[in-house]
């Protein structure tokens, strides 16, 4: 049987609001997909993969997101069952990436008397803003659908992960502070997470949400080389939709900063050579050698904003 790309794809209205009134931003060029496991493939790797589906803009409010899309169900398999070893490597620059990042988010927002409040971390990954969470003495859990990363971060890093997804938390649970580092723009019902959030937060609950944005200067420069269109992500957010998002749940935006990502030299020009072939040549003279240790900070558009539930 010939292998059809249309029985994997499932079409979707604007996740925001419903309206099914679309632009097309930029087409899908399926043409590297010859089989299923060329498609499993693209999904399993570390979510370095191009974008290769359609961009689709919401006439009504805005959002842009994919569509159609891979169907959901082969998203979300493929991060239950992902190995990443590189996401790992780069485990001692994200700690110091997650400790400023909290500092700052404290320190700016004049929050007080947090120890021992519950903090969940969503997508929590191997875990390691959790461990920033203990140094800080809240009391962390975290989700995450690997179950090779959930088991590698209890072992390793000694943190509360549970295996799974938002939509596994029990709604009895109430939360004093929620983070989605980068991952708000991987699930795939994004309707049914944010009301999850509003079911599973308390009164005055700060939300962390971190996330690419599309209409950065970074976009604008780097057009179709701008590193985050990735068929992993399902939607690029702007300050405007996200605020429309969380409005809706009683959520209001309270501050926003550019996030600043510590990544060693070699992995940052390993990724970099993926779009500029240039790179290529750097990262041969600093890989295996001090150099490619070196400690670098990169922002490309990513923003961290914080939301607070309930104040105006
Ligand atoms: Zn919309």
């Amino acid at each position: 049987m010939k292998f059809n790309i249309n029985e994997y794809l499932e079409k979707i209205n604007c996740p925001g609001c419903g309206c099914s009134e679309l632009k097309i931003l930029r087409k899908s060029n399926y043409e590297k997909i010859k089989n299923y496991e060329d498609l499993l493939k693209i999904y399993k790797s570390s979510g370095d993969e191009l974008l290769i589906d359609q961009l689709s803009q919401c006439k009504k409010c805005g959002l842009v997101f994919l569509n159609p899309r891979i169907k959901s169900k082969i998203i979300y398999k493929s991060y239950t069952e992902n190995l990443d070893q590189e996401h790992i490597s780069q485990d001692n620059q994200r700690y110091k990436t997650f400790y400023k990042s909290l500092t700052k988010i404290i320190e700016r927002n004049n929050i007080k008397n947090y120890e021992k409040k519950k903090f969940l971390d969503v997508g929590c990954a191997s875990g390691i803003f959790l461990k920033v969470l203990q140094t800080f003495k809240f009391h962390e859990e975290g989700y995450e659908p690997s179950k090779w990363m959930t088991e590698y971060g209890k072992k390793n890093y000694l943190v509360n992960i549970n295996n799974g997804s938002i939509d596994n938390i029990n709604i009895k649970k109430k939360y004093d502070f929620i983070s989605f580092w980068d991952v708000l723009e991987h699930v795939t019902d994004l309707q049914k997470t944010l009301n999850k959030i509003n079911l599973i937060s308390k009164d005055n609950c700060i939300l962390i949400i971190n996330v690419p944005v599309i209409d950065s200067l970074a976009c604008k420069i780097l057009k179709n080389k701008w590193p985050f269109y990735l068929n992993v992500h399902l939607y690029y957010f702007t300050e405007k939709t996200l605020k429309d998002l969380f409005k809706k749940k009683n959520f209001y935006l309270q501050d926003k900063f550019p996030h600043y990502q510590y990544l060693n030299l070699d992995y940052l020009l390993f990724r970099a050579s993926k779009y500029f072939s240039f790179f290529e040549y750097i990262h041969k003279i600093v890989k295996n050698n001090f150099l490619g240790k070196i400690s670098i900070p990169y922002n490309v558009g990513q923003t961290t904003f914080i939301f607070k539930k309930n104040e105006i």
